[in-house]
């Protein structure tokens, strides 16, 4: 099958999914999203919360072995047992046999993606078990014979009157249901129903202590206790990286996961169970008769811990810190292109969003992760979006570089030879080489511009371009300059006030500003210099973000190591290094931790700033505002790494500070993410997210764009019809 082919497909697929599931998607995650950034906001301490807990899991994963051992003692000197399953073949033979030796013929479950991970239903219902979902939304999709399409909802997928049309159609109840009350009381008096006559009870954990053998249940029906207590066999199936020393590490996990999770300041159902439980479970409307046996000599409990490539995944540096996951779903709701497509399109054989990767790669296998890992642009929204700050978009970024690797290195690539001096193996997708040399294209399409540009519009380059890169004839190509920033400096003299203050900055020129949008570049100096700043404009080498972005992590590490070796000469002699492209400072602040050498990149981080960060700083200390161009209303888009590094303020407080009328946008991603929407397989996608910004800036039609992003601003240029700029652009003097 050819690349043309496949792409296409994809592309299909993606857009089906977007036209039937999106909306539900879009409404439930936003719903929670917005959720969350309100419980967030209403804690102090959020930020302490997140580094405890994550200290807590990095020492848990570490001491796993120790845990394990602890949690066998603890588990049996309650009375029950430990099961360490290796694999989902071996977790499901031992709950099979638990089954059987009670005699069951039903099995009810709570809410368990790791019970979903090694497809247990299907290994107990090959043995004539009947099994009965209870989380409501599990149980709609049991009856709907779909997977799940979300960590926490697995039927996020669906509205209300999808569901109660297909609960019509399977139950024809006499009165037709319509509202979520109708369906939910239905459904608790179902499944409760089947609660009562289980023979056997199964619950995942969201977390397992090891110094008491205590499991913790967060839900918000309710369910998954009663599963756990009614029968009088309990099986509870826990992924071994679920382990934490003891419930005294407890109290952080259970604010962050209801917040993360359910937007909520703390989850309606929390319980805490040490099994066998050693009291009655208690019938309110029949108290006299407990609904289960008397104590714990009357009850069974299995605790089946899995490892399923947990252990390798620990042994793995760029797997290890998906086990911190607490599987709160945060990471996919605060991503743009799950936000309108969902997990079944961005998720993989049982994992779902930005962490799935992880999950896919290391307990399914690599392949698993290849099928949707593209989806993730590395926008790093979900990076503090994560209650253990797990770096989801490296996760991404690794595994995308390991399916590179994984390629035919025979495969013929020799279409781009030449333009693409990438340190990358053969084989690699030619459309990714060509994406990640971004810069050798942009001097070489500078150099030649005007043919360059005319040549690249022609209707057959572009159909040419789709069929070869997959490159979308309907995305329009950026046009290169032929002067680029570093010419024009040259060719300048500064201006007087240059020498008034006493900074000195070193401009890093990008490979967009340099060679794509270079008035963006000419006003920064501009103003800096206005404002008394001394400035240099440094050598013109891409920064890595582009290569990085395919998984082509040598390339970038090159890169990085070039861009350092040009700037650290003038950090040397004083200057400060001043950043256009947000998503260039995020690579400097954030991934070259990951591609220099600690010191290096520490230093190149510490003496970066974003232009607007500067501006802003150079006015508090005195710089005169004046010279400044102000007064106007505008509609402004930050950039999704500004907003993740937090540099976005400034911007604001900059605008707001020179008397212009502001409209900010709110979502997470314009949907362009750098090379993304430029892919004939995304292009859909990209203007499908793209239309909840032009649906927020439509009415704004007297406001001048404005978007911090090279791509930001590549993507208002298709939403609207007229032209946006950076908010440089905007306050530099004329
Ligand atoms: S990676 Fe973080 S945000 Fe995503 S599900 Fe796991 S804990 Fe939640």
């Amino acid at each position: 099958m050819s690349e043309t082919t496949t792409r296409a497909e994809k592309a299909a697929r993606i857009r089906h999914l977007f036209q039937t599931e999106g909306e539900a998607v879009f409404e439930n995650t936003n719903h929670i999203n917005n959720g969350r950034y309100e419980a967030n906001a209403r804690t102090d301490d959020i930020e302490e919360l997140r580094s405890t807990a994550r200290r807590i899991k990095e020492d848990a994963i570490e001491r796993l072995p120790e845990l394990i051992e602890e949690i066998r003692e603890s588990v049996e000197a309650n009375g029950g047992t430990v099961y360490l399953a290796d694999d989902a073949a071996d977790a499901n033979r031992y709950i099979t046999e638990v089954v059987e030796d009670n005699d069951a013929e039903s099995v009810v479950k709570s809410k368990s993606m790791t019970s979903e991970e090694i497809d247990v239903n299907e290994a107990l219902e090959a043995n004539d078990v009947g099994v009965y979902e209870t989380d409501l939304g599990e149980f709609v999709l049991q009856v709907a014979d779909e997977a799940p399409s979300h960590l926490v909802g697995p039927a996020f997928h669906k509205s209300t009157e999808e569901i109660a049309e297909l609960f019509n159609a399977h139950f024809d109840p006499e009165t037709p249901f319509e509202t979520a009350t109708d369906l939910t009381q239905f459904a608790r008096d179902y499944v409760g129903e089947q609660i009562r006559d289980a023979d056997v009870g199964m619950t995942g954990a969201n977390f397992v202590f090891a110094e008491s053998g205590t499991i913790a249940l967060v839900t918000n029906e309710g369910n998954a206790r009663k599963c756990a207590v009614t029968p009088e066999t309990h099986v509870a199936v826990a992924g071994i990286e679920k382990l934490i020393p003891s419930v005294r590490e407890f109290p952080p996990f259970a604010e962050l996961i209801a917040k993360a999770a359910g937007g909520q300041d703390i989850a309606t159902y929390l319980s805490l169970l040490s099994p066998p439980v050693d009291s009655p479970v208690i019938d309110f409307e029949n108290p006299d008769e407990p609904l289960s046996g008397g104590g714990p000599e009357d009850r069974e409990f299995h605790l089946v811990l899995i490892d399923n490539g947990r252990t390798a995944m620990r042994e793995d540096d760029e797997l290890r810190e998906t086990l911190y996951c607490i599987r709160c779903g945060a990471c996919a709701n605060s991503c743009a292109n799950f936000q309108h497509v969902g997990g079944h399109a961005f998720g993989g054989e049982t994992y779902t969003g930005g962490i799935a990767t992880g999950w896919e790669a290391g307990v399914h296998g690599q392949e698993s992760a290849a099928e949707f890992n593209d989806l993730c642009t590395g926008c790093s929204r979900c990076v503090n979006a994560c209650p253990v700050k797990i770096d989801i978009p490296w996760i991404n970024t690794a595994v995308r570089d390991r399916i590179n690797r994984g390629a035919d290195p025979e495969r013929f690539d020799s279409l781009v030879e030449g333009l693409t001096p990438d340190e990358e193996p053969g084989g690699l997708d030619v459309q990714k080489r060509l994406f990640g040399n971004y810069g050798t294209l942009a001097r070489l399409g500078s150099a030649t511009a005007p043919v360059s540009n005319w040549l690249a519009d022609l209707g057959p380059s572009r159909a040419l371009m789709e069929r070869a890169f997959g490159v979308d004839r309907r995305r329009e190509l950026p046009a290169f300059e032929r002067t680029t920033l570093r010419d024009w400096f040259a060719d300048r003299e500064p201006l007087p006030s240059a020498d008034d203050g006493d900074r000195s900055a070193v401009i890093y020129p990008d490979a967009y500003t340099n060679y794509v949008l270079v008035n963006r570049g000419k006003a920064a100096v501009r103003t800096l210099e206005a404002l008394g700043v001394d400035v240099a404009v440094a050598p013109c080498y891409e920064s890595g973000r582009a290569p990085l972005s395919q998984g082509m992590i040598e390339t970038a590490r090159t890169n990085a190591t070039r861009v350092a070796d040009s700037l650290e000469p003038s950090i040397e002699a004083g200057r400060d290094v001043v950043v256009i492209e947000p998503s260039d400072l995020a690579a400097f602040r954030r991934e070259y931790d990951r591609l220099l050498p600690a010191d290096r990149a520490e230093n190149l981080a510490e003496h970066s700033y974003e232009i607007m960060e500067y501006v802003y700083g150079l006015l508090e200390n005195g710089a005169d505002a004046a010279v400044l161009e102000g007064g106007a209303d505008v509609a402004y888009h930050s950039h999704c790494q500004q907003r993740t590094l937090g540099v976005d303020v400034y911007t604001e407080e900059v605008l707001s500070k020179l008397d212009y009328d502001v409209v900010t946008s709110d979502v997470e991603c314009c949907g362009m993410a750098g090379s993304f929407g430029y892919k004939s397989e995304y292009y859909e996608l990209s203007m499908e997210v793209g239309d909840t910004l032009r649906e927020q800036f439509e009415g704004e039609t007297d406001r001048t764009l404005v978007a911090s992003g090279a791509s930001c601003h590549e993507q208002l240029g298709s939403l609207f019809p007229r032209e946006s700029v950076h908010p440089i652009e905007l306050v530099a003097p004329r």
